[in-house]
């Protein structure tokens, strides 16, 4: 395996700015991954996916890992009617995704589109259109950072949440492979108003129909972030004390509201953005997109810090205006 040093990251984070590594690896084996490891003890480390969640602001002092772990593992059906699918961390999850669709694989088929590895999906339990991941995870293969050790993860002791996950509050771990399990017969729940409004015509959509009807809503919706970088959703929705909620309803009545646990309620962070004047703005090399504010996209500027700026004037208007802290959902290193 190489290491490469001085290494630059441009290509590797979906805003594509730049900065190098000062040491940088694709290992391609368990065996490799651990010499890495033991090769660099002192070094931090940042485990990078195809860098769809992620961008930087300097140069990383450390040793950047990138896995290129492929393969897809099917096994026997199960008595419940269920299949098991084991997939290697490096799989592109969309091309996962169509390969579950084609074979009748159900489960993941709302999450469809999804920029990224297999590996990032438990990171931080990726959702979309009223689906999330961890419903379809039996367990998460990891190795842990500091010992070199492979330890398996049961979805419970993944420790899952909106967007969240013992993997990411930790960063201890390298996902090397999650298994799926995945139902062998498909019936259309709804669960999301764009989606049910865009397959509103068929009686009965098949798993196929969700998945193209995801596609068409989100290329709709979402800039393509090989042509404007962007990192998708930049913040999480927050979730809200109830007396919040009333004050922000008494001025904008169709505030989006959904109960969650603790009785708070979750809300939009694209409708507080919106409101705070920052949909479609752009400032310099940076801005919103038009059809989403939640989506900061990137002009072309190479500086992350620009970036930063921008996030941070968006986060105080919507702290000044709504008296609510928004938390990216984006990693900035
Ligand atoms: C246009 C667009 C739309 C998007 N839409 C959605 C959406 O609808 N829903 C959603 O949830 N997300 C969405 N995202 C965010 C992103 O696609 C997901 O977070 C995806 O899982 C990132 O995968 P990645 O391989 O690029 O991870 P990276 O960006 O490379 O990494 C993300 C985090 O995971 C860690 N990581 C990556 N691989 C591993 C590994 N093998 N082991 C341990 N840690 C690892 C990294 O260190 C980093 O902290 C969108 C992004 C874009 C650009």
């Amino acid at each position: 395996m190489i290491y490469h040093r001085h290494f630059q990251l441009k290509k590797y984070n979906a805003f594509q700015t730049e900065a190098f590594a000062k040491i940088f690896c694709e290992p391609a084996t368990i065996e490799e991954l651990r010499q890495a490891i033991l090769d660099y003890p002192q070094e931090q480390k940042l485990v990078l996916g195809a860098g769809c969640n992620l961008f930087f602001t300097r140069d990383f002092d450390g040793l950047v890992i990138k896995p290129n772990f492929k393969g897809l593992r099917e096994m026997p059906d199960q008595e419940d009617g269920s299949i098991l699918v084991e997939v290697m961390a490096s799989e592109d999850w969309d091309s996962f995704v169509a390969h579950c669709v084609e074979n009748g694989y159900a489960g993941l088929e709302n999450l469809s589109f999804i920029p990224g590895s297999v590996g990032a999906a438990p990171i931080q339990n990726i959702g979309a259109y009223g689906a999330e991941v961890k419903d379809c995870i039996q367990e998460v293969v990891a190795l842990d950072m500091a010992t070199g050790q492979s330890l398996s993860f049961t979805a419970q002791e993944c420790e899952f949440g909106y967007r969240d996950s013992i993997f990411k509050r930790t960063k201890k771990y390298i996902v090397i492979s999650v298994v799926f399990r995945l139902n062998k017969s498909f019936q259309y729940v709804e669960k999301y108003a764009d989606l049910n409004q865009e397959l509103s015509e068929l009686e009965q959509p098949s798993i196929s129909d969700v998945r193209e009807a995801v596609i068409r809503v989100r290329k709709r919706k979402l800039p393509d972030h090989l042509e404007l970088p962007n990192c998708g959703s930049f913040f999480k929705n927050p979730y809200i004390s109830a007396e919040i909620a009333e004050k922000i309803k008494s001025e904008y009545e169709n505030l989006p509201l959904y109960p969650v646990e603790g009785g708070l309620l979750k809300t939009s962070a694209a409708f507080l953005i919106d409101r705070a004047g920052f949909r479609g703005i752009r400032e310099g090399n940076v801005g919103t997109y038009p059809n989403q504010a939640l989506i900061i996209v990137n002009y072309g500027t190479a500086d992350g810090n620009e970036i930063v700026r921008f996030m941070n004037r968006i986060r105080d208007a919507v702290n000044q205006k709504f008296g609510i802290m928004l938390e990216p959902e984006v990693w900035m290193f």
